[in-house]
């Protein structure tokens, strides 16, 4: 066994890790990153990036129909499934080596291979043991599937990306972002899709009024999102074919299912067992508000310490450690309120700050703005697609708690505003700013 000494190990390759490593590795640092499947980690291979190519494949469809109200004819489209995964794929390899550049060009060695860490300061990878001042845990999580009899049976997200052929019936069982996501990605490609959800209405934690939104808008398209129901087991048919029985007898014959009932962190085989290092009760690494663990030396960040799963909360925070831990200026530290989220389902949500109901808990009195609208792009014809805004305002300060949308582009739109809810905005403050004509994003200044 050969031995190195290194100022830090990093375990995983994905978004908190690569940037960690790389800030560390630029500030001098001496880094190694350890990768045990893919570089790039979650959102580059199975996640955000190719979820997203998928969505905008899935708006094609549309597209075309409303490219006929605006006079093109443009036939019967037909769609091929195969080269929509080979284009992603070849993309996605690249991005891989993109991300190997990036960290070999910063100076962080890069080491395929699972990581343990064996005692503070020494972590196996492969058939080498890396002696080290610092380790951080950016080892993210996995797909969650329910026990119920049949659960093998059940596809996860990581399995779309890679599918042989587009089943042209799906059930998507979740209510979270994957589940929305993938079930109006699938039914934008042609499928079939039945969405089940075991509670009164999805996307649970999002606004009231944007959740009511979006399942009428996906149930007018066609994309069945159905509540307060449970799959009590899954049968193998013959052809492939998957029988979902729901609770209350009821049985659903899909070409596929697909679980997506949220994630759990990657621990397994991480540590041994003599390290210790302290779990919460949903198995994810518990960590201070300056991500260290309950073993000195020893940091954790990102979707394993399973606080807010989002790319850009990992890049965040593993940025901050890494310039905590190696730069002459220490940062401030990190605010997680007000992080702008979006779902990339039809329609788009794009939300930050405080729901209405969590405003409402939170301050008492509030004063709410709503505007529902059929926008300009779809007045030709016969589309309907709507969008919803809505704003939420304290009614003492007049401070925009506040701000969702579910339209086209929310996410891109809500991006810009949430730079404006950050620093503080008053709804004088949107009053005052002068819309862009005509645009969707113009109503959140001009809602009185
Ligand atoms: P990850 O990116 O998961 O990286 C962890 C890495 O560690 C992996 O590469 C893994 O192979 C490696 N690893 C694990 N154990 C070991 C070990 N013992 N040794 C060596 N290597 C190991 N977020 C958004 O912000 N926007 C989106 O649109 C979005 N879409 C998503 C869509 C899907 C389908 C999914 C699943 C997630 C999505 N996310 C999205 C969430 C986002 O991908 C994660 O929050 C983010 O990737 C977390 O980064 P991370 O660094 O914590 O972990
Ligand atoms: P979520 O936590 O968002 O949703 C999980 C869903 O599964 C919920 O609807 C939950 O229901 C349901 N569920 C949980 N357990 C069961 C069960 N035993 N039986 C039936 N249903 C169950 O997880 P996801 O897997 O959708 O996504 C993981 C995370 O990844 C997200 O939270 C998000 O942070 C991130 N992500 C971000 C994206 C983006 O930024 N656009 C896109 C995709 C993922 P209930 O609500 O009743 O608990």
């Amino acid at each position: 066994m050969s031995e190195q000494q290194y100022d830090l190990v990093v375990i995983g390759a994905g978004s908190g890790g690569v940037r960690s490593a790389r800030i560390a590795a630029s500030l001098g640092a001496r880094v190694a990153v350890v990768e045990s499947r893919f570089l790039g980690g979650t959102c580059v291979n199975v996640g955000c990036v190719p979820k997203k190519m998928f969505a905008y494949a899935s708006e094609f469809r549309d597209l075309f129909t409303l490219a006929q109200d605006y006079g093109f004819e443009t036939g019967d489209a037909s769609f091929d499934w195969g080269r929509l995964r080979d284009n992603k794929t070849r993309e996605i390899e690249r991005l891989n080596g993109v991300y190997r550049r990036l960290l070999e060009n910063a100076g962080a060695e890069v080491i395929e291979a699972h990581g343990q860490i064996l005692a503070p300061g020494q972590v196996q990878a492969g058939d080498r043991v890396l002696h080290t001042r610092n380790i951080i845990l950016a080892t993210g999580g996995r797909p969650f599937v329910p026990e119920l009899p049949g659960s093998e049976l059940a596809l996860i997200s990581d399995d779309l990306f890679s599918l042989p052929a587009l089943p042209a019936c799906v059930a998507v069982v979740g209510g979270g972002y994957i589940a929305t996501e993938f079930a109006s990605i699938l039914h934008g490609l042609g499928c079939e899709v039945h969405q089940l959800y075991r509670g009164e209405l999805f996307l649970r934690g999002f606004d009231d009024d944007i959740r009511q939104f979006v399942a009428a808008q996906m149930a007018e398209s066609g994309a069945r999102p159905r509540f307060n129901t449970d799959v009590e087991r899954i049968e193998a048919l013959p052809g492939n074919r998957r029988c979902l029985h729901l609770k209350g007898g009821e049985r659903l014959d899909v070409d596929a299912v697909f679980y997506a009932t949220g994630r759990v962190p990657n621990t397994e085989g991480l540590f041994a067992p003599e390290v210790g290092i302290a779990l919460r009760d949903s198995g994810a690494i518990q960590v201070d508000e300056g991500y260290a663990t309950s073993v000195p030396g020893i940091y954790a960040l990102g979707d394993v310490t399973d606080r807010v799963q989002l790319t850009p909360v990992a890049l965040a925070e593993g940025m901050w450690l890494a310039r905590t831990l190696f730069a002459p200026e220490k940062p401030a530290p990190l605010s997680y309120d007000n992080i702008a989220t979006a779902v990339f389902c039809h329609p788009n949500i794009g939300t930050v700050g405080m729901t209405e109901a969590q405003a409402r808990e939170k301050v008492g009195a509030v004063k709410v703005f709503r505007s529902e609208f059929r926008p300009l792009r779809y007045t030709l014809g016969s589309s309907k697609t709507r969008t919803l805004m809505k704003l939420v305002v304290d009614e003492a300060t007049d401070k925009v708690l506040g701000l969702h949308m579910a339209g086209e582009d929310a996410g891109e739109i809500v991006q810009g505003f949430a730079v404006a809810l950050v620093m503080g905005a008053t709804k004088a403050d949107f009053d005052r700013t002068l819309g862009i004509h005509p645009t969707a994003a113009e109503e959140f200044v001009t809602m009185r």
